[in-house]
């Protein structure tokens, strides 16, 4: 007999957690389907100085870990597994995750954004080679080394700083000479002695596959013109994420950079289908948001229930 579920989440960053806590709490059994990247961003990140509750910050995975706990003591299940395609025009809502379909009478995206690349010629060949956009996963495998950081927000400096810990030199390579940062992440990179600032630059090519290792980059200035190669170990990006809603494409609105457009802050236009977190979000984009989303979209799953007749329990 096919699964029908309640609610299903789908991710496991702030937003899906806190969705999975509140529908937890309700009673409502959810799954959450925890999708490619297990605990989004904020696994993939260091201290935490923003997250309201915690005066000394908190490690990224820890606060991600205890908001998994948390939903899990109220029932929240977990399921190790991503959708590959779904169907929204039938109700409940039809789910595939790759082989296995379920029904979910409620749905709620959380599936949060992914790391961009540069797109250039070898880049892809080189990830896991030195070329990374996971500070905090790679960083140590290149201890004693000089490293390029690629990008002008708070991700790359985030990245610069803590490469840091590890490299003898770290080169900030940002396309303009103005900076996305907010002022203090800018000033603490800029203050690091370790991190020096290449700017009005882009990357148009990474070397050398052939070695199965990053060996340098080939460099061009944008203002003068000057194409020139740079030698470094290792290229790590902070040059911002892409949404993660290719599955619902052509079933639910998006915007021009794909993000799912929302009305009353998490309804989409399927009725009993919520969006919350970075999958929707390209303006705020931080843990507390994504968490308040989160809050919101359950709020709204358990409101459509209650509407749409008896709630069973999950089967
Ligand atoms: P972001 O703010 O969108 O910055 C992306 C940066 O990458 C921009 O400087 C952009 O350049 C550059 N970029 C994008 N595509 C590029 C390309 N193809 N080639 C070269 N450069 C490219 O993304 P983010 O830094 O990931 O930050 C996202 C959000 O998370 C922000 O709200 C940020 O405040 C937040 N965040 C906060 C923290 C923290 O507080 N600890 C840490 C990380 C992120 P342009 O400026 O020229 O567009």
């Amino acid at each position: 007999m096919s699964e029908t579920r309640n609610v299903v989440i789908i991710g496991s960053g702030c937003a899906g957690h806190t969705a999975a806590l509140y529908t937890a709490r309700a009673k409502l059994s959810p799954l959450v389907v925890e999708g490619h990247e297990p605990g989004g961003q904020l696994s993939l990140t260091t201290l935490v100085e923003n997250f309201p509750g915690f005066p000394d910050g908190i490690m990224g995975p820890q606060l991600i870990e205890n908001m998994r706990k948390q939903a899990e003591r109220f029932g929240a299940e977990y399921r190790l597994a991503h959708l590959s395609r779904a169907d929204l025009t039938q109700s409940p809502f039809l789910l595939h995750l790759g082989h296995h379909q379920l029904h979910a009478r409620a749905l709620i995206i959380a599936s949060g954004a992914s790391a961009r690349w540069l797109g250039l010629p070898n880049e892809q060949k080189l990830i896991g080679h030195g070329v990374s956009s996971c500070a905090t996963c790679d960083g140590f495998f290149f201890s004693g080394k000089e490293i390029v950081v690629v990008g002008g927000g708070d991700s790359a400096m985030e990245e610069a700083i803590f490469l840091t810990r590890f490299a003898t030199k770290v080169t900030l390579i940002h396309r303009r000479d103005s900076f996305r940062a907010s002022k203090i992440m800018l000033e603490r990179a800029q203050r690091n002695p370790k991190i020096h600032f290449l700017t009005d630059t882009v990357v148009e090519d990474v070397y050398d596959p052939s070695k199965q290792e990053v060996t340098g980059l080939k460099l061009r200035n944008v203002k003068t013109g000057e194409v020139y190669d740079f030698p470094t170990s290792a290229l790590f990006l902070g040059i911002g994420h892409e949404p993660n809603a290719k599955m619902f494409h052509g079933q639910l609105e998006t915007d021009a950079e794909g993000y799912l457009k929302t009305h009353n802050y998490v309804h989409t236009r399927v009725h009993g289908v919520y969006a919350c977190g970075d999958v929707q979000d390209r303006r705020y984009r931080q843990a507390i948001t994504a968490a308040g989303t989160g809050c919101m979209a359950a709020l709204e799953a358990e409101r459509f229930l209650e509407e749409h007749g008896p709630v069973k329990p999950a089967e």
